[in-house]
C-alpha cells in the first residue's frame, strides 16, 4: 500500500484540487531542510520540493523582502511600469550569467520559461530572414515542461503521446546515457559519439529547417542527474555554430547554484545563446521563471516590433523581490560553495551505499543534484522488471520513514528506475548523515520487499 492510499483509507476524501487520486498529508510548517505535517510528523526534504527550494524553507530575509514589497506594491502591469525588484533581479542575473546573456525576460515557472525560449528563437529566425528554420532538436529521454510547446521537445513517450496530435513533436536525439553503453570506447569518445548524433540529425532533417538544439547541461528529472562526458559540450557548440543553429540550455533545475556552480553549464564554460531559469531562482517562495538571451538574439526581435509574448504575472514585483532576496542569500550564505562541498560528501556516501546494496548503481551528478539507478544487475545494467514499480516503492518507503527523495521513471530509450537526492543547498554534513541513514533503512526495506 502506498503512503497516499494509506491516507485515503484512513477516511479522507480525495483532494478536491489538483486532480490527485488520494490525499497527501496536510503540510503544517517548514524550516531549513525539514517540513512537518499536521500530525507533527517531520520529513527531511531530500528533494528540495521539486528540486527548487535551493535556499531551504523559512528563510527570513526572503520572507521579509517579500513583505516589504507587498506593502509597497503587489502588482503593476509590465506594459505600464517597471518595478525596482524586477530591474535589480535582471541586473543581478546578467552579472552572473556568461557570454553576454544579459537580456532577461521574466515569467512564472519553468515550462513558461522553456516555452518563451522556443518562441524567442523562432521569432529571431523570422525577423532575421530565416523563416524556414523552425525545428528545435531535443533529446530522449528529457523533461522540459508540461505545456504543449515544451512537451514538443520533451523526450517522454507517455507524456507526449497522450496529447498527439496536438502540438508539434520535435526531432529527438539520444541523451548521452554513457553509463549504459557497453562498447570499447573511452568516456570522452562516447561523449563525442553522442554529440555527433546531433550533426547526423541536423543533416537528416535538413540544416536549413533546424532552428535550435535544446538540452539540460546536467539532465535532471528524466535522467536523474546525468552528467555528459566533458567532450560532449564543446562538440555540441561546434556543431551548432557550423549550421547556424542556436544552443538553448534549460537550466530550470540546474541553475542558481544547485550543481555547485551558478549554472550547470558553468562546469564546462558553456556559451549557450539562450537559457531558461526557474525553480531555484525564487527557491519556491514565489512562482518565478526567466529566460536570458544575448543581444544578438533579442536585438533584432525588439527592433522588429518586440517579442510576441507576455503573461499577466511575468515580472511580478513580489516574485521578483523574492528572486532578488534569494540571490542575496545564495551569496551571503555561500550556498554555491556549500553545494559543491556537501555534494562531494553526499556523493561519497551514496557510493558507499551502492557497495552495501548491489542493486543500486551508477551514482552520478554534481553538487547537490545527485542520482543513481536501480538495477536487477548493475554489472550487466539489467533493469528491474517494470511491474515491481521499484522507484515508486522507493519514494513511498522513504516517505514513510520521513525522508523525501525525488524519483521519476525514465520513459523513453531503455527502461530504468532511478532516484535523485537533492537537498537544499544549506544542508550540513550532519544532516547528510541523517539523510543517508534513512535512505539506507529505506533501501533495506526495499530489498526485503522486492527480494532484491
Ligand atoms: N525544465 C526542466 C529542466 C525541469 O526540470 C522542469 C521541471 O521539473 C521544467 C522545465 C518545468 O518547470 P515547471 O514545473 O516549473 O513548469
Amino acid at each position: 500500500m502506498t503512503v497516499h492510499s494509506a491516507a485515503a483509507e484512513a477516511g479522507r476524501k480525495p483532494n478536491l484540487f489538483h486532480f490527485t487520486r488520494a490525499p497527501r498529508p496536510m503540510v503544517d510548517r517548514a524550516e531549513g531542510i525539514y517540513l512537518w505535517d499536521r500530525t507533527g510528523r517531520r520529513y527531511i526534504d531530500g528533494s528540495s520540493g521539486a528540486v527548487n527550494v535551493n535556499i531551504g524553507h523559512g528563510n527570513r530575509a526572503v520572507i521579509d523582502a517579500m513583505k516589504r514589497q507587498m506593502n509597497q506594491v503587489c502588482f503593476a502591469y509590465t506594459i505600464h511600469f517597471e518595478s525596482e525588484p524586477a530591474v535589480e533581479l535582471a541586473r543581478g542575473l546578467a552579472a552572473r550569467l556568461p557570454n553576454g546573456l544579459e537580456r532577461i525576460y521574466f515569467v512564472s515557472g519553468g515550462s513558461e520559461a522553456v516555452e518563451a525560449c522556443l518562441k524567442l528563437a523562432r521569432q529571431w529566425a523570422v525577423v532575421t530572414g530565416q523563416p524556414k528554420r523552425w525545428k528545435i532538436i531535443g533529446r530522449m529521454p528529457s523533461y522540459h515542461g508540461i505545456t504543449v510547446g515544451s512537451l514538443g521537445v520533451t523526450g517522454d513517450d507517455v507524456l507526449t503521446k497522450a496529447f498527439e496530435p496536438m502540438g508539434q513533436p520535435m526531432p529527438l536525439i539520444p541523451a548521452p546515457m554513457v553509463h549504459r553503453d557497453n562498447d570499447n570506447l573511452s568516456l570522452e569518445e562516447r561523449g563525442l559519439r553522442y554529440a555527433d548524433m546531433l550533426e547526423a540529425k541536423i543533416l537528416g532533417e535538413g540544416p536549413e529547417s533546424v532552428l535550435a538544439f535544446l538540452m539540460e547541461p546536467i539532465g535532471g528529472a528524466a535522467t536523474a542527474a546525468l552528467v555528459p562526458p566533458d567532450s560532449y559540450f564543446a562538440r555540441i557548440r561546434e556543431i551548432c555554430d557550423r549550421y547556424g543553429i542556436l544552443l538553448i540550455h534549460d537550466e530550470v533545475m540546474t541553475g542558481i547554484g544547485r550543481t555547485g556552480k551558478f549554472l550547470g553549464g558553468d562546469h564546462w564554460n558553456c556559451k549557450p545563446d539562450i537559457i531558461s531559469l526557474s525553480k531555484g531562482l525564487s527557491s519556491g517562495y514565489a512562482p518565478l521563471g526567466a529566460l536570458a538571451a544575448t543581444e544578438r538574439i533579442v536585438g533584432p526581435v525588439v527592433a522588429a516590433g518586440g517579442f510576441l509574448h507576455g503573461h499577466t504575472y511575468g515580472g511580478n514585483p513580489v516574485a521578483c523581490a523574492a528572486g532578488l532576496a534569494v540571490l542575496g542569500e545564495v551569496d551571503r550564505l555561500g550556498l554555491i560553495g556549500n553545494a559543491a562541498a556537501m555534494g562531494e560528501v553526499l556523493k561519497g556516501e551514496l557510493e558507499a551505499l551502492t557497495r552495501h546494496f548491489p542493486f543500486v548503481g551508477d551514482v552520478r551528478g554534481k553538487g547537490l543534484l545527485l542520482g543513481a539507478e536501480l538495477y536487477a544487475d548493475p554489472v550487466t545494467k539489467t533493469p528491474l522488471p517494470p511491474e515491481l514499480n521499484a522507484n515508486v516503492r522507493l519514494i513511498d518507503l522513504a516517505f514513510e520513514r520521513g525522508l523525501i527523495v525525488y524519483s521519476r521513471r525514465v520513459r523513453g530509450g531503455p527502461f530504468s528506475d532511478n532516484f535523485m537526492v537533492a537537498p537544499p543547498l544549506i544542508v550540513t554534513r550532519e544532516q547528510i548523515g541523517e539523510i543517508v541513514s534513512v535512505l539506507g533503512d529505506t533501501l533495506e526495506a526495499l530489498a526485503a520487499e522486492l527480494d532484491l
